[in-house]
């Protein structure tokens, strides 16, 4: 027990705590998907770009080659005289050169770089027959470079060189970036808020529960728990607040139990010492007295005997629910009464048992036994000499009623309500000759209500008492019916 209370009551690291492990793992999950919104789209659309330029720049690379390619030679002015025919041709620069990468034609505004060699490795590629494309993106611009062999007749006698700075799409591209960051930020804020918020609620919960187990460990059995919403934490709360109950009821039955059987068992005990001790002290005890004596402390022995019997059936009642099944009332009844039938002719007590049909209910046939015996018994034990006891039990709309009226001493009304609590007798000066311990009806109502039925005692019109038990009758079936 000191270890366990020991073990909980330990405070948690904020590492280890379940809140920051579910804070930790949303933040991961909302950071990857953040990751990839920002890169994917941008990937995307700058590919896209990417791959319409390709087209078009080729394309417009193979008019302008094989524009050339009809020339008999690359000489500046045809070369100038066949682009100045080629309108739709809208690049950055475009250059053409020779086989021997000389440049021939070129349409940049900034130098004029004609006669000069064009020492671009796309324009070598393209000397060596090949289709050449390159790409790059700068953030500031879409930077795009084609290159194609311009032939005759299968020789190839010059390249052209195309090069593409697209500010434009560039921008559109950053414009997309900054918004998406934007909104990421607004989203990490967001999910960050909500990821604290969540845990912190949940693991607020948690520790509430945490720190009920704690107290209910410590030994405070009335403490409970709220339980809020229907979560599955709710469920958790809620099973604990039953367990707590029961722990609670049973501590409370132990603690009567206890302080109620030592009180029942030291009555006797103490009379017992107190004959005895007179027998001892008195020498010159005759042998009358002393046989009155010893009956004496017989018939308490006998007193304890029971008691400690009753004791033992209210423990075995309050373990769990064991009896179970269903079973027949009627039959349970006809063995009783057999049972008491010689206590009852020698108490002078008339038995008058009127049995209906079959009485099916749910509860074992020990504990319904336990029911019928102690309440016949106390009727003709509690009777006058020539009374009588009525013994009924008969079905009515849909339940199983169990009379048992007598003609005895009865119960005064003022003790009425306390008949079923443990220990308690109405006199016990009255009843020390019948020897009751005060047990009986209180392990019957245990039995009833473990059953799911009520007993009710009252005070009959002319003397007398009477016992009401009812419990819901249980339906025959075929099978049953036929056996
Ligand atoms: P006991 O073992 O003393 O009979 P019970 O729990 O059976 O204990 O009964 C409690 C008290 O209720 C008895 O002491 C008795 O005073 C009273 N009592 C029970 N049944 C009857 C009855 N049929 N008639 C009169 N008094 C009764």
């Amino acid at each position: 027990m000191a270890t366990i209370s020991k073990t909980s009551t330990k405070a948690f690291s904020i590492r280890s705590s379940l809140q920051f492990k579910y804070a930790v793992c949303f933040i991961a999950i909302i950071a990857a998907l953040l990751i990839f919104m920002n890169i994917y789209p941008v990937a995307s659309f700058r590919d896209a770009a990417f791959e319409a330029k390709h087209a078009s720049m080729m394309n417009q690379a193979a008019v302008v080659a094989s524009s050339l390619s009809s020339l008999p030679e690359l000489r500046e002015q045809d070369v100038g005289n066949v682009m100045s025919m080629l309108h739709n041709i809208m690049v950055t620069r475009l250059v053409v050169t020779n086989e021997k990468a000389l440049i021939i034609y070129d349409t940049s505004q900034y130098e004029n770089n004609v006669g000069k060699y064009a020492v671009f490795a796309e324009v070598m590629l393209a000397l060596q027959g090949k289709d050449v494309f390159r790409s790059k993106y700068t953030g500031e611009g879409l930077i795009c470079r084609a290159s194609m062999p311009v032939t005759s007749e299968g020789v190839v006698v010059g390249t052209v060189y195309i090069y593409d700075f697209d500010t434009e799409q560039a921008g559109m591209l950053e414009t997309m970036r900054g918004n998406l960051l934007k909104v990421s930020l607004v989203i990490l804020i967001l999910s960050l808020l909500a990821v604290f918020a969540f845990s912190w609620l949940l693991t607020k919960r948690i520790k509430g529960l945490l720190s009920a187990m704690q107290q209910l460990g410590g030994g405070s059995y009335d403490y409970r728990v709220e339980v809020r919403g229907r979560d599955e934490l709710s469920g958790l709360a809620s099973e604990f607040n039953t367990l707590a109950e029961r722990l609670d009821r049973t501590e409370s039955m132990r603690q009567r139990f206890v302080s109620d059987a030592s009180h029942e068992l030291k009555t006797p005990l103490a009379a017992i010492k107190l004959l005895t001790d007179s027998i001892l002290q008195n020498e010159g005890m005759d042998g009358e007295t002393m046989r009155e004596f010893m009956q004496d402390i017989g018939s308490e022995a006998d007193r304890l005997t029971r008691t400690t019997e009753k004791l033992m059936n209210i423990t075995r009642l309050e373990t769990p629910d064991t009896a179970g099944g269903v079973t027949d009332m009627k039959t349970v009844v006809e063995k009783a009464i057999r049972m008491l039938e010689t206590l009852a002719s020698d108490k002078g007590v008339k038995l008058d048992v009127r049995l209906g049909e079959k009485c099916l209910v749910r509860a074992g046939a020990d504990d319904l036994h336990q029911i019928v015996f102690n309440l016949v018994e106390n009727a003709i034990k509690y009777n006058v000499e020539r009374g009588s006891v009525t013994v009924l039990l008969f079905k009515r709309d849909k339940t199983v009623r169990f009379i048992v009226n007598d003609t005895g001493i009865g119960i005064p009304d003022e003790d009425l309500p306390y008949i079923f609590d443990r220990f308690y007798r109405v006199d016990k000066s009255r009843e020390s000759e019948i020897g009751g311990s005060g047990l009986g009806l209180s392990i019957v109502k245990d039995v009833v209500d473990r059953h799911g039925g009520t007993i009710k005692a009252s005070r009959r019109e002319h003397g007398g008492t009477s016992f009401e038990v009812v419990f819901p009758a249980v339906r025959e079936r075929r099978s049953e019916a036929g056996e």
